[in-house]
């Protein structure tokens, strides 16, 4: 299964080369560089592939519409959906908890552009308050949660987390872990929310207004 397949052509290649079968679709939000790519793989699987994602009618491959505490067979592993409103009003993302079916304490989760790696989604639909309230409602789980957001905006986001807290050493030791990371050309994600809690000003944030303060900041960067 993919969640938020953007393009199709790195998606059939990876199946490709894996000899696997496309059996479903995970959408966290209509935005084009999330969805882009369903049609070419619907055409190719088949339109009876199983798409799920918001039940607002946005996007229009969606013909499995799901909510708030859904459950999403994804093999034998269930991905748990969550609706989090902010960075568009009928936002989801997707959490697996391995413990339900396999030996593991691991959480794997699929924010979309809810959360980023020293960040957070831009407001371009819901309100602070509602982004606040469901940065909160991902930030629930294990310190060990893997997550898997949806870009790979990290060096940016702690560039302005460092100009924002300049004081904060765990925000120092991520930068440095980040150009590491980057500088060896790999991917900053998945990030934990572990790491997060360290260094994320956005999920760290007390309340809405503390919030809202550190989003126009970002915005204004
Ligand atoms: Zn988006």
């Amino acid at each position: 299964m993919v969640v938020d397949p953007g393009c199709s052509k790195s998606v059939q290649d990876f199946l490709d080369s894996h000899g696997f079968h496309l059996s479903g679709i995970l959408v966290t939000h209509h935005h084009m560089d999330h969805v882009g790519g369903i049609d070419a793989l619907l055409s190719k699987a088949g339109k009876n592939l199983p798409v799920y994602g918001p039940a607002s009618g946005r996007v229009a491959q969606v013909n499995r519409p799901v909510r708030e505490g859904d459950m999403v067979d994804v093999h034998c592993l269930i991905a748990r959906v969550f609706e989090v409103p902010g960075h568009t009003v009928d936002h989801l993302a997707y959490v697996i908890e391995l413990k339900d079916t396999m030996k593991s304490d691991e959480v794997w989760m699929f924010p979309g552009d809810t959360l980023f790696s020293g960040g957070c989604g831009r407001l371009f639909e819901g309100s602070a308050q509602q982004m606040f309230e469901s940065l909160q409602k991902l930030n629930q789980f294990p310190a060990n949660t893997r997550v898997f957001c949806a870009h790979e905006y990290t060096e940016s986001n702690i560039r302005f987390a460092r100009a924002y807290s300049p004081d904060s050493k765990n925000i120092e030791a991520r930068e440095i872990e980040v150009r590491r990371i980057r500088e060896q050309g790999l991917s900053t994600i998945p990030t934990t929310l572990g790491v997060e809690r360290l260094s994320n000003l956005f999920i760290n944030a007390e309340n809405p207004i503390e919030f809202k303060q550190i989003r126009e900041a970002k915005d204004h960067f």
